[in-house]
């Protein structure tokens, strides 16, 4: 595996680790190495709208898979009222398939997110956050409980932190199991004790959301991503950076590659860089046929692709997108018709049921593709997927779920024709 010299100057997210990646690191050693130096740094120095003015120049960009400017997410939030609670919540809820970046940030280096929430709901005027927790990362939890007690026994939450005005409380949600929840009005709803199905937006959270209040929702990796641009300046950040995208995100490869794991990359490598020179390409006899470059809701990319460069517009530009950054291979082995199965019949559960076109049109794939990995597809199956597709597009469905679920099968009917075309009665040997 190629050996990474990391340091806080080229791998702001996972430097801290060195090379034990078993290890957490706890409040004594976090501050050794400048740990809540930037909270401290923002809590004596800075109005809330310096903050969000660095966030907004950094230009840093939300790691949940949307890619939506982090700054200008926080300016969407009304100004702050007086006796109006606003609320930030930190979109724990990682059930994307192959993904698992966040988990690795809770619980290797639960300070770091902690320190970026107290930034964060400085800049936010925010006394109460929340960490929205898949109810799996059972270990996270543990991690995490112990991390903000750290933090609370040395004045770091509470009151008057750092001897200003600014109070914070963090709470943590666990989730009740619910790929929906990663939406997130799917998430208040949840949070609020209602049934995680998303809201109608506009109003959006920013104006009207938890308990009918201001609120702003980011992701783990985002908000791990602000105490280094608070310490160490946008510049800074932007110069990490090999691409328009700025600062470096948690990539990985899974599959049947050689080295699967998880990487603080540089934005703007390529991903032939990624699966080779880190995941070692693909194991003995087997090669590369499809890659979803960012979990189970992007579209497929073949080897052709390759030399594309991990960033939002890059891979958007090829068709597909960036999502969680955490790519995924398939070999030769596979037929598509499998794999594909294999993802809608867990998109078809996952549906949460409020819209027809989702709630009954997932199901309907599935059962198309069933057939087709039987080989008794009849003759139009493979149009019918494709029309059934085209009824589960954006803007046809109540929320993203049902776009998401279908970009696989459109894609792999777009590049792997003949794997579908072989799972038809007529074609039976
Ligand atoms: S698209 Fe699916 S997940 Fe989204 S609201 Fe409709 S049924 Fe629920």
């Amino acid at each position: 595996m190629k050996k990474i010299l990391c340091t806080s100057e080229t791998h702001p997210l996972t430097w801290w680790l060195g090379d034990n990646h078993n290890n957490t690191i706890w409040i004594t050693e976090y501050r050794n190495k400048n740990g809540y130096k930037a909270a401290e740094k923002v809590c004596k120095n800075f109005n809330p709208i310096d903050v969000i003015n660095i966030v907004k120049d950094s230009k840093l960009k939300g790691r949940g898979g949307a890619g939506f400017l982090t700054g200008n997410k926080w300016s969407l939030m009304p100004q702050y009222e007086k006796g109006v609670n606003r609320y930030l919540i930190c979109n724990a809820d990682e059930m994307e398939p192959g993904t698992y970046k966040d988990k690795f940030l809770m619980e290797h280096i639960p300070h770091q997110l902690i320190e970026g929430l107290l930034i964060s709901s400085f800049a936010l005027q925010v006394s109460r956050a929340y960490i929205f927790l898949r109810g799996e990362y059972v270990q996270a939890e543990k991690i995490l409980n112990r991390a903000i007690s750290e933090a609370k026994e040395l004045g770091f939450l509470g009151k008057n932190i750092f001897g200003s005005k600014f109070t914070l409380d963090i709470v943590i949600h666990s989730g009740a199991g619910r790929y929906i929840c990663g939406e997130e009005t799917a998430l208040i709803n949840s949070l609020e004790g209602k049934r995680a199905n998303p809201r109608y937006k506009p109003p959006f959270p920013a104006m009207v959301g938890l308990w009918g209040k201001p609120t702003c929702v980011n992701n783990v990796e985002t908000l791990s991503n602000i105490p280094s641009i608070i310490l160490n300046g946008v510049n800074w950040y932007k110069n990490l950076s090999k691409s328009n995208d700025t600062g470096t995100k948690l990539m990985g490869f899974s599959g049947r590659v050689k080295c699967p794991g998880l990487w603080e990359l540089p934005f703007g490598i390529t991903a032939n860089e990624l699966l080779h020179n880190y995941a070692q390409g693909m194991k003995k006899g087997l090669t590369l046929k499809a890659w979803l470059p960012g979990g189970a809701g992007t579209g497929f990319l073949t080897p052709e692709h390759l030399n594309v460069t991990m960033e939002f517009s890059s891979i958007s530009n090829v068709g597909s997108r960036l999502g969680t950054g955490l790519a995924m291979a398939i070999d030769n082995t596979f037929s598509m018709v499998s794999i594909v199965l294999n993802l809608e019949k867990f998109f078809s559960r996952e549906s949460c049921g409020l819209c027809t076109p989702c709630r009954d049109g997932l199901p309907w794939t599935v059962k198309i593709l069933k057939m087709l990995e039987k080989k008794r597809g009849h003759e139009n199956y493979i149009t019918l997927l494709e029309e059934l597709c085209n009824q589960l597009n954006t803007g046809r469905t109540f929320c993203a779920h049902a776009p998401g679920a279908v970009a696989p099968i459109k894609s792999a009917i777009k590049y792997f024709r003949s794997d579908f075309e072989a799972g038809l009665l007529k074609n039976k040997l």
